[in-house]
């Protein structure tokens, strides 16, 4: 027998008071439309949990993995399942469990039961007390341990029989589109990958922005972009990934502004753009993967001209962490062996020897003067000649 359906168990959502519906079908059509590309998965919600019936013939690494991508899931378990309540049957499915579930038969366990049918002739403790004798007679490498068993292993009883053990841990955080969209400006690094996942795990949904200048940069730095959006979207969903030519900006900076300015300028330019693109596609603020102190554009004073030109809130949710801490989430969710491929970035290619690491407003305000003439247009441009991609996951 194998298992068809798996059980889904959320925590934070379920927490939520009047919105705990809302909650639930945010993530009951997220674990549909991310099962959707395996196959015809049968998603339903009841009485508080979420059951997930595998199509024939599913493959189930592929569904684990699957799962183990959808934020708001903290845990599934595979479950085994009879159309039947007959007594002798549930002492079989539960043999049958154990056998196909665990490798080495040598462990505690603690047996529960719940009991939907109430008209069952057994109550609930004494269906897990005889269980577990049926598994102690047919498994002598097992023991009983109500205090801390290794495992725990539930029958249900309701109009049919289920069983299942501790399952899987799934990702945490809430369903993605449950709290809105935000603007993750996406660079070839290490670190806005990582801050993008972040906020979509508390249930933001992403769309991306890339600043590309060409021919400074090639076309497999563009590729690196769109291979690090396709990664984050197995745990995000779809990305609207908007692609600015930037190069005509960065050149104007470069001539018409000091040198030592111009990250911190640059920077000022891409807010402007990612925030107008996100006001007109409904994005309530804008994410980056900037980090305290971790170059001389994210000093404190840098920060503070870069946020100057923002009215939407920037999250900024990498600000507290260490490299090192950073690079351990992006090898966690798959995005660093693409994140440390060497290609150019817009950014690399004008940096400044000595960039100015406590930036004063008001005299980066003044150098954004000598830009007046041809700002403007060159902004409006760069956001209406844009790429747009729709990147799914693979
Ligand atoms: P990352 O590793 O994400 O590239 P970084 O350490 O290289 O970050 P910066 O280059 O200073 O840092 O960029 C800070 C943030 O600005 C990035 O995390 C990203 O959110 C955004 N950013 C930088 N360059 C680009 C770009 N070419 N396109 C889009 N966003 C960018
Ligand atoms: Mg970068």
């Amino acid at each position: 027998m194998e298992y068809k359906s798996f059980l889904v168990k959320y925590a934070e959502i379920g927490l939520k008071g009047k919105n705990r519906s809302y909650f639930e079908d945010c993530l009951v059509n997220q674990i549909r439309q991310n099962l959707s590309m395996l196959g015809e998965y049968k998603v339903t919600k009841e009485q508080g949990r979420i059951y997930v019936d595998c199509p024939e013939g599913y493959d189930y690494d592929d569904t684990v993995d699957c799962l183990s991508k959808i934020f708001g899931i903290v845990g599934f378990m595979p479950v085994m399942e009879i159309p039947t309540t007959d007594w002798d049957a549930i002492c079989k499915l539960a043999v049958d469990f154990v056998e196909q579930s665990f490798a080495e038969k040598n462990f505690t366990f603690k047996m529960f039961c719940k009991r939907g049918d109430k008209n069952y002739p057994m109550t609930s403790p004494e269906i897990a007390c005889e269980l577990g004798g049926v598994l102690l007679e047919h498994f002598p490498g097992l023991s009983v341990d109500v205090h801390n068993p290794d495992k725990s292993i539930t029958v249900e009883v309701r109009s049919h029989a289920y069983i299942y053990s501790d399952g899987y841990k799934g990702i945490g955080g809430m369903p993605v589109g449950c709290n809105g969209k935000a603007m993750l400006l996406l660079s070839g690094g290490i670190d806005s990958p990582v801050a993008g996942y972040m906020i979509a795990k508390r249930g933001v949904a992403i769309d991306a922005t890339y600043f590309d200048a060409p021919p400074y940069t090639n076309e497999r730095a563009r590729q690196k972009v769109i291979d690090l959006a396709k990664q984050i979207s197995k745990y995000v969903g779809p990305i609207k990934l908007n692609i600015i030519n930037f190069t005509e900006i960065q050149m104007y900076i470069y001539e018409t502004c000091p040198h030592e300015e111009l990250t911190i300028l640059m920077r000022r330019y891409m807010m402007r753009i990612a925030e107008e693109i996100a006001n007109r596609s409904n994005c309530l603020a804008l994410i980056t993967g900037e980090s305290l102190g971790q170059v001389a554009s994210q000093t404190m004073q840098s920060l503070n001209c870069t946020n100057a030109v923002c009215k939407m809130p920037v999250y900024r949710p990498l600000i507290g962490f260490d490299k090192s801490e950073i690079v351990e989430i992006s090898q966690r969710i798959g995005t660093f062996e693409t994140s440390i491929l060497p290609y150019e970035d817009c950014c690399t290619i004008y940096v400044a020897k000595h960039p100015v690491t406590k930036p004063i407003l008001h005299i980066i305000e003044h150098s954004e003067t000598l830009l007046a003439e041809k700002i403007d247009d060159m902004v409006a441009r760069a956001i209406d000649e844009r790429t747009i991609m729709r990147i799914k996951p693979e």
